[in-house]
């Protein structure tokens, strides 16, 4: 078990099919479609696999150990030695029956990305995307982001030994998201201008200053993120639930999920495959609009929201995701900030928690089920995205405005009579 299996993968580009090997150091094929990886699922068995995946949860092996690394056949064919893990993932599934009877479905879990090392499911994608690049010999990583990327990026790349640099958009990005990027020692920079225009800068200049590209148009990205499908399906014991619901920014999970349930399916792991709905925030809404349009575009627009972790208005992945939603009779919407937060206050309030980017999805279930796109005896997973710490001041200023939900702190003089007064009060 110490090696990996090594099942050969190519990359191919999705726009006009040409073929690229594995290890090479393009992100993007020369046409300026995007690269995904391939595999030849024909030699592998579903059964035998499951099993291995089972059997894989009694080891103390690192690459054991990470809910990434124990599905590697269908990740990356990496040896043990060549990985830069930390054994992320192994992420809870927790039913909310109360917050499936608000939202009006008869089941309702949460898969909660946030208890990754550093808070978000980027960490599932960075340990093999960070361990490509050690393995093509990098020595600098680089990515834009709107914070977790950054914090995951900054956190492996330090792991792996290799030079970061990160671009943010100034003042618009969480102080605790920022503070984990300076604190694992990227070389930071804020940008004076939006999330797209940091990354279109950043892909412009990768090739001259010598910086592996990881952000999500990176297709090794998206193999690690589909462990998170792996990880729920294998939790219903490979019975889907009815929908999976996600929020949507640069739509890198959306084309990760879908890829990993049409493996599944194609592997015969899966008999039938789950919907996916894609939830995005109304002021972020470019693949929200090119759903109700038919498909036709993707309308790029300038992207405003207070769930900061996908402000994004000109989604990279669009071409995958769109087709992903497609073959998985998915459903995309758009929700208000205002329903964003009082969904994150429930969230928060069950105990389990998010930020606000996260809430997107039971925000988007409540919509969905009012519109009766998902109906009453649907089974339904929702995926939060990211750690309640992520963003603390929108969490503060929610809890001392007027909000439905807002549970302010009660400032009271230091004495007994004042603290009796004020608990007796609750
Ligand atoms: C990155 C991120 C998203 C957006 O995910 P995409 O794959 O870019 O659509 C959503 N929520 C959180 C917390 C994130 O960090
Ligand atoms: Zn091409």
């Amino acid at each position: 078990m110490a090696t990996v299996t090594t099942r050969a993968a190519y990359l191919r580009c999705i726009e006009c099919g040409e073929e690229h090997e594995a290890w090479g150091t393009l992100t993007r094929c020369e046409c300026g479609g995007l690269l995904e990886v391939v595999r030849d699922l024909s030699a592998l068995d579903g059964d035998s696999l499951r099993r291995t995946w089972e059997a894989r949860r009694l080891s103390l092996l690192p690459e054991d150990r990470s809910g990434v690394w124990r599905f590697r056949d269908l990740v990356a064919p990496l040896a043990a030695s060549e990985l830069v893990a930390r054994a992320e993932g192994n992420t809870g599934l927790y039913p909310v029956p109360h917050l499936a009877a608000l939202a009006g479905v008869s089941e309702l879990r949460l898969k909660h990305e946030g208890e990754n090392p550093t808070g978000s499911f980027k960490d599932r994608g960075m340990t093999v995307g960070v361990s490509v690049a050690r393995k093509l010999g990098a020595s600098n990583v680089a990515c834009a982001s709107t914070g977790n990327t950054s914090a995951a990026l900054a956190s492996y790349a330090a792991l792996g030994g290799m030079g970061c640099v990160v671009l943010v958009p100034a003042g618009k990005t969480s102080p605790a998201k920022l503070s984990q990027a300076l604190a694992y020692g990227a070389r930071t920079l804020a940008v004076r201008g939006d999330f797209d225009v940091a990354l279109e800068l950043l892909q412009k200049l990768a090739p001259e200053l010598g910086l592996y590209v990881l952000n999500s148009v990176n297709p090794w990205r998206l193999e690690g993120q589909k462990t998170i499908m792996f990880e729920v399906l294998e939790a219903l014991e490979w019975e889907p639930p009815d929908w999976i619901i996600v929020p949507g920014g640069n739509l890198g999970n959306t084309a990760a999920f879908s890829k990993a349930l049409l493996e599944l399916r194609e592997l015969g792991i899966l008999d039938r495959l789950p919907r996916l709905a894609v939830v995005q925030a109304h002021g972020a809404s470019p693949f929200a609009r090119a759903y109700e349009g038919g498909w036709l575009e993707l309308l790029p627009q300038r992207a405003d929201t207070l769930a900061t972790a996908i402000r994004i208005g000109n989604p990279v992945n669009y071409p995958k995701a769109s087709r992903g939603v497609r073959a998985l009779r998915g459903a995309v919407i758009s929700v208000q900030d205002a329903e964003i937060m009082d969904a994150k206050a429930l969230i928060d309030r069950s105990g389990i928690g998010c930020e606000p980017a996260s809430a997107a999805s039971l925000a988007g279930l409540r919509k969905l089920r009012e519109s009766g796109v998902i109906d009453e005896d649907a089974r339904v997973v929702a995926v939060l995205t990211g750690h309640v710490l992520k963003d603390p001041d929108a969490t503060s200023e929610y809890h001392s405005g007027q909000a439905p939900n807002a549970n302010p702190p009660i400032e009271v003089e230091a004495d007994e009579a004042a603290i009796r007064a004020a608990i007796g009060d609750s």
